[in-house]
């Protein structure tokens, strides 16, 4: 790639020089970071980075070797918890990058790539329906166990090493559900907008099924939205924020002021992916400048609720049956760092009858998931999750909760490659076993 000076085009989107300078340079963010805990390399820790960032912003160029220093981080932002100074990474990274994707020539089977998934494939409920349904064919066919028996995965290179990290397809598609309202259970106390995301319509069905009936269980009606896309949080992270702030724009038609709304206002706006709920709560800041949706933005965050947060913060419905199992709990990034939630999942799982909590060491480490960092640099990402089921195993757990559907990928793949035969759930899905067993008690 060629060596870029700096174009007049990326000057919204660039780290902003108020927190670059928050940065003192002490380093107590270090071993807070996954990639740096791995490589031991400073140019891949939060102050290397930055430092990087500094350098760019004082006119150097964007070089190959800074494109590779920023591509590697997860944007987990466990660095913005650590740190002393309040520097805001996350935003720090999502620029930089914004400001890399802006500057950078791509090839042309790159930019074809990148378009169709992050303009075509990711806010189309058709194509994703398409891709689904090749998915499921692929996996109920058998032709996934036969690719995985026979070793034809490892034969197939970076490809096979890709291949392990499918999610399942599970259908039917929540797409099915979506302009639906389901009524309160019990008599309504709430009404409440789900996001229902854009992958997780495939590959997450059932967790939404999930999460609609725990919802009704709590004296919520649930919206599901007609019009709703995909939250943005995949092209933030790539640093193509003018196609995340489209796609803000029409979660926030459809949701503060479509057809959603004739029947009332909503009390909250919930998502059960940590990953989504981050961007979701950012629309205010990518639509700053923008007359017509700040202020809409602002609404839309007032109301985002992660499903944890929410649930934690309402009377909860207690009439649920045993989960006799040892969990442990795998702090999502975006939820912890991002969203500052750690208490809340924890405080929902120690209201199950029956369970074990016991917490794993450095449980809000990145499990190396983080979007699709996984995909676009496995062998990092198998590095950080190898040493993440090392803590997992201590704990002996039966069950890893978790509280993003990335991170339930991962630690699948995690258990197949070191675990020990646990289940992988997402918070709302223990809580969905234990009001069905509360049902028939
Ligand atoms: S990001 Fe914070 S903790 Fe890390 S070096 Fe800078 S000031 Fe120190
Ligand atoms: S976001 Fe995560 S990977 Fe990136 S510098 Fe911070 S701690 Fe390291």
């Amino acid at each position: 790639m060629d060596v870029c000076t700096v174009s007049s085009e990326s000057e919204v989107d660039k780290p902003r020089q108020a927190d670059l300078d928050r940065c003192v340079h002490c380093g107590l963010c270090l071993n807070a970071c996954p990639t740096y805990r791995e490589l031991g390399v400073e140019m891949d820790s939060p102050r290397g980075r930055i430092y990087q960032m500094v350098q760019v912003s004082s006119g150097a160029p964007i070089t190959d070797s800074y494109r590779e220093h920023i591509d590697l981080c997860l944007a987990c932002r466990g660095c913005e918890s650590a740190c002393p100074s309040g520097v805001q990474y996350g935003r720090l990274i999502e620029a930089a990058r914004a400001e890399i994707e802006a500057n950078t020539e791509r090839g042309w089977l790159s930019k074809t790539v990148r378009n169709f998934v992050f303009q075509k494939l990711l806010p189309s409920p058709a194509l994703l329906t398409a891709a689904g349904a090749g998915l499921w064919i692929y996996q109920a066919s058998g032709l996934q166990k036969l690719v995985r028996a026979t070793g034809l995965a490892n034969m197939l290179g970076p490809l096979g090493s890709r291949e392990a990290l499918a999610p399942a397809a599970e259908i039917p598609f929540f797409f099915r559900e979506i302009g639906k309202t389901f009524p309160a259970e019990g008599g309504r106390r709430y009404r409440v907008a789900f996001m229902a995301g854009c992958i997780a319509n495939v590959s997450f069905a059932r967790l939404n099924e999930a999460t609609v009936r725990v919802l009704r269980k709590n004296g919520c009606e649930v919206v599901v939205p007609a019009g709703q896309t995909c939250c943005g949080a995949l092209h933030v992270h790539a640093g193509i924020r003018g196609e995340a702030r489209k796609l803000a724009r029409r979660n926030i038609d459809a949701v503060i002021d479509g057809d959603a709304v004739i029947d009332g206002k909503f009390d909250a706006i919930i998502t059960n992916a940590a990953g989504c709920g981050s961007t979701l709560k950012e629309y205010d800041e990518l639509l700053e400048h923008d007359p017509a949706y700040a202020d809409r933005a602002k609404q839309f965050k007032s109301l985002m609720k992660d499903i944890t947060e929410f649930l934690a913060s309402i009377e909860l419905n207690r009439n649920m049956g045993t989960v006799d199992a040892t969990v442990t709990y795998q702090d999502s990034c975006h939820l912890s760092h991002g969203q500052k939630i750690r208490r809340q999942p924890r405080q929902l799982l120690e209201a199950v009858p029956g369970l074990k909590f016991r917490e794993m060491p450095l449980s809000d480490i990145c499990c190396g998931s983080a979007g699709i960092y996984n995909v676009l640099h496995t062998e990092l990402s198998m590095k950080i999750l190898e040493s993440k089921m090392g803590n997992v195993n201590l704990t002996k757990a039966e069950i890893i909760a978790t509280a993003n559907p990335g991170c339930m990928i991962q630690m699948e793949v995690g258990v197949r490659k070191w675990g020990n035969g646990e289940r992988v759930m997402h918070v709302v899905e223990i809580l969905d076993e234990a009001y069905r067993k509360g049902d028939t008690k």
